[in-house]
């Protein structure tokens, strides 16, 4: 999980390296308090950087850092930032800081590397945000060095890396850092950290002015501190999101809405799994057909699982279409599932299109369930076994979205057109 800036910086606070003053904007409902809430903190701290708080960094370049003096242009910059999107995300949260009087930006970043199997320290006098540009331009500034479990960051260990970063001065204090960062890395099970800049300030002061954090998922029964879900980057968890998710957590057998994603296109998708399901989105994609949402359903989950699931789905306002897709299953009843999803769809009785290509135990069964759900309920279903090529229902069931919305704002335009005769 990826930290904001705020949360990271909590981390920090807690384990004694030096942080901005600061104040947050958690929630936009809070705009109108604004002057009450922080007039003390801008009495103590005249000048300010009013900071986006976004997943992705790079906001320095993007324009998501203002610097602000007083009150009055503080509020223009946060409701500026509030709401707009920025970096692929929309802005709900910001940092507003005491500005700090830098005099020097280092670079320092732990990352657990994969290929060495050990934490690795990353140090830089060139820190800042073309720290980027100096890793390509002279990687030699900056310096990384494994960290040997058993020895931690022992001062010969880091005596010798500062060294070779070409640090002179500020050699204690910046050991005292790097051994409360290497010790907040421990305890939380970070996956990386980083703190960039780490600023030096005009008083000599070394201040993380901002920060990095990715937290290892599997040790979060761990974690002392607990931070809202979000998904991938960019946002907290919808409500669908959360309401999927919990129906997978409540029942056991199986899978179903584990992998539960809310996008912004028109087609739901019931998919079962796995990197088949990933490359039939894509088909579905170069199509021209948009996901509205994306979930997975496998492991031969039980019939109610899979309607609570359907009707997750179904619930996603501006449906075009649906899609039940996924190659031939080795053990998941296929007709047991559809059961499910049908159960959903008698109640929801959609006009739009449904395309389902599946095959496994009980295909055939779930294939005449399927025909009489469209003779009875007069549903849109087009269903096809294994031998339609799963790519090729993405084609069919954009064409037959394309075919229902054309049909459908005919229908609207002749009824604006007898409107006028009545
Ligand atoms: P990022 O671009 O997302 O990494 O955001 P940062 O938090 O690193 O901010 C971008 C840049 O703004 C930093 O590299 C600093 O140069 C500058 N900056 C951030 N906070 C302060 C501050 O308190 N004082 C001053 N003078 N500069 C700051
Ligand atoms: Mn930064």
């Amino acid at each position: 999980m990826k930290l904001y800036e705020f949360e990271g910086k909590e981390i920090f606070k807690e384990a004694g390296i030096a942080v901005p003053a600061s104040v947050a904007v958690t929630e936009k409902e809070q705009m109108h308090l604004f002057a009450t809430l922080f007039t003390p903190f801008f009495k103590q701290h005249p000048e300010v950087v009013v900071k986006a708080q976004t997943l992705a960094g790079g906001r320095g370049k993007a324009g998501g850092i203002a610097f602000c003096q007083k009150l009055t242009e503080a509020t223009v910059a946060a409701e500026r930032f509030l709401g707009k999107q920025l970096l692929n995300e929309t802005v709900t949260k910001l940092l507003i800081e005491e500005k700090l009087a830098i005099a020097e930006e280092y670079y320092l970043g732990i990352m657990f590397s994969q290929e060495q199997r050990c934490p690795v320290l990353i140090i830089s006098k060139q820190g800042g945000m073309d720290i980027e540009e100096v890793g390509v331009k002279t990687p030699e500034l900056i310096v990384r060095e494994s960290i040997n479990y058993l020895q931690g960051v022992d001062d010969h260990f880091l005596d010798t890396v500062l060294k070779k970063a070409g640090f002179t001065q500020q050699q204690t204090a910046l050991k005292g850092v790097i051994k409360k960062l290497y010790a907040a890395f421990i305890a939380y099970d970070m996956k990386m950290v980083e703190i960039n800049p780490l600023a030096l300030t005009k008083t000599k002061q070394l201040i993380a002015a901002d920060a990095v954090v990715v937290l290892d998922d599997a040790a979060q029964y761990r974690w002392k501190k607990s931070f809202p879900d979000r998904v991938g980057v960019g946002r907290e968890l919808t409500e669908r999101e959360r309401e999927a998710h919990k129906i997978d957590e409540q029942d056991h057998r199986g899978v179903a809405g584990r992998t539960y994603i809310d996008l912004d296109g028109d087609i739901g998708i019931l998919a079962s799994g796995g990197g088949a399901s990933i490359t039939c989105v894509d088909a579905l994609l170069s199509y021209g057909g948009k996901p509205a949402n994306y979930t997975e359903y496998s492991g031969n989950p039980p019939e109610e699982k899979v309607e609570q699931l359907t009707r997750v789905v179904l619930s996603k306002p501006g449906l075009w279409g649906l899609w039940i897709i996924g190659g031939t299953a080795n053990f998941t009843r296929i007709d047991e599932t559809m059961k499910g999803i049908l159960n959903a769809l008698e109640d929801e009785l959609p006009e739009f299109p449904i395309v389902v290509r599946r095959g496994g135990p009980g295909e055939k069964e779930a294939f005449a369930l399927l025909e009489a759900a469209k003779q009875e309920h007069k549903l849109d279903i087009h269903y096809f076994d294994d031998t339609t090529p799963m790519t090729v229902s993405a084609k069919i069931l954009v064409d037959l979205v394309n075919a229902y919305k054309k049909k459908q704002e005919n229908k609207k335009g002749r009824n604006a057109v007898d409107k006028r005769f009545v």
